[in-house]
């Protein structure tokens, strides 16, 4: 047995002192992602600082240049629920509302839901080699059973994908990531905030370590008119996504003003790729220009043994989810769009 000392932080400046010191501190909120990996010896933990008591981080709130700041503690059901977020982010929302369950949203957090870990089969099973939970070690997924695992983005000694919902939808609104640690506040793009594996597979995001997440900024631009987020998986709930798209349009009349497709299920990080929302830009809004904008996001997509229906999925759904966000009323419960 590990003994782990646990200590609450009441504001965010004692978080990250109390975080000091060993490389094994770590931070804990809602409870639902780090508990399991302690449960299941994938990490370990010298001492846990509790930081829900941070009031300050429990806020969403408006700010000045026209955007909405959802503080990192919020949980994700207030989020989703909140009446700002509703009204002006839908396509948050509605991603976030496609992850988990109730009881896990009523307890995960914002922050927590950018530093999940992957689900890969093989990370979770420590009789396994796995690069990721033991660099150096192999990887077990790459000659393995691979159904979930990446198509975009991959290397050679890792495959996974990172699983959250919420980011997808982060991503393409183009938020940005507020931080706070020992050398003080900086912010990320979101963009730049999760990494793919390249040679260090282990390393997940560009957090630092000893860095405490504060909050998230979401720009003025919620595509509120013209949204859509679709998951594809192996249940209808509970599950996590084989392939998801968030999609968010400004039009004028037919034409595109400004497009944002971001991919979940397929690649270490969300997945965007400016040039095929560049390539729309200006275009009407058809299916056929939709599928070309697929495939320049598919361009380069490489399958293993058992993902290769993902490419043909994640084309699909692409295309559908666009259609889907010219009409958001269709994604109404019972609506059935002729897609
Ligand atoms: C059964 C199950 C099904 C799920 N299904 C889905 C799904 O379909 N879609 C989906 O998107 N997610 C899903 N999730 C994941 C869930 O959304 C995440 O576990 C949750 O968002 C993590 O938030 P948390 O507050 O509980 O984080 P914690 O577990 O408390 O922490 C997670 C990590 O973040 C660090 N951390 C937390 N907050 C901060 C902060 N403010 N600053 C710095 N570090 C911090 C912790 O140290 C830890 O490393 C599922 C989880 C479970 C258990
Ligand atoms: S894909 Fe990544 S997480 Fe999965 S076994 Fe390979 S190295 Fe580990």
């Amino acid at each position: 047995m590990n003994n782990i000392r646990y200590t609450k932080a009441q504001d965010a400046s004692q978080a990250i002192s109390q975080i000091k010191g060993s490389m094994g501190n770590k931070f804990i909120a809602g409870g639902t992602n780090i508990i399991d990996l302690l449960k299941y010896f994938i990490t370990t933990a010298d001492t846990l600082v509790d930081i829900n008591q941070i009031s300050e981080h429990h806020a969403i709130q408006q700010t000045e240049g026209g955007g909405v700041f959802l503080g990192a503690l919020v949980t994700n059901a207030d989020t989703a629920y909140h009446p700002l977020i509703e009204k002006r982010y839908p396509l948050l929302s509605k991603a976030i509302l496609a992850g988990a369950s109730p009881q896990i949203r009523n307890m995960a957090t914002n922050g927590g839901n950018l530093l999940q870990r992957t689900r890969c089969y093989y990370f979770y099973d420590i009789n396994t080699p796995c690069n990721k939970r033991e660099p150096g070690s192999g990887c077990s997924a790459i000659g393995g059973y691979n159904r979930i695992m990446a198509i975009l983005g991959t290397s050679e000694v890792c495959i996974a994908v990172f699983p959250s919902d919420m980011c997808v939808a982060l991503a393409a609104l183009e938020v940005v990531v507020h931080i706070s640690g020992p050398d003080g506040n900086r912010t990320l793009p979101f963009a730049d905030f999760h990494r793919l594996p390249g040679n260090t597979p282990h390393i997940d995001n560009n957090l630092q370590p000893g860095e405490l997440i504060t909050g998230i900024a979401l720009p003025a631009k919620g595509f509120e008119k013209n949204y859509s987020y679709l998951k594809l998986r192996d249940r209808n709930s509970y599950a996590f996504a084989l392939v998801s798209v968030a999609t968010g349009l400004e039009l004028e009349g037919d034409s595109i003003k400004d497009a944002r497709i971001a991919l979940g299920g397929v690649a270490h990080k969300p997945w965007r790729v400016k040039g095929a929302e560049e390539y729309l830009t200006g275009k009407s809004a058809t299916r056929e220009n939709f599928a070309t904008a697929a495939d320049i996001i598919l361009k380069g997509a490489v399958p293993y043994e058992y993902n290769s229906f993902k490419i043909g999925l994640a084309k699909k759904a692409i295309i559908r989810n666009c259609m889907m966000a010219l009409d958001p009323q269709s994604q109404l419960p019972g609506a059935h769009p002729s897609l």
